[in-house]
């Protein structure tokens, strides 16, 4: 992706994280899912996407809850081996706008 077009997206998402409508994605969210994936962990979870195709009309699909240390982890190459295993998750690592 061109960085132009990757600078562009990351100012847009980083508004639209703060949109109503976000905040109702994540409210369903981690109503549904009060755990990260990955450990388990109650808090401090984030959300993160597996993939950006459709970022503004996300379904449950595109999202997955992870605690802050496992949605570090998974955007640090260096601590990838720790859930490489999960399904998906290499692929949603490589598409990332990391
Ligand atoms: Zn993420
Ligand atoms: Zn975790």
């Amino acid at each position: 992706m061109p960085l132009l077009r990757k600078t562009y997206l990351k100012r847009e998402y980083q508004t639209y994280r703060k949109s109503a409508h976000w905040k109702k994605i994540q409210k369903i969210v981690y109503s549904q899912n009060p755990r990260c994936y990955v450990g388990n962990e109650r808090y401090p979870l984030n959300i993160h996407h597996t993939n950006y195709e459709n970022l503004y009309n996300e379904s449950l699909q595109d999202l997955v809850v992870l605690c802050e240390f496992h949605h570090k982890a998974l955007h640090s190459s260096a601590k990838m081996e720790t859930i490489a295993s999960l399904p998906g998750f290499i692929m949603a690592f490589e598409k990332h706008v990391a």
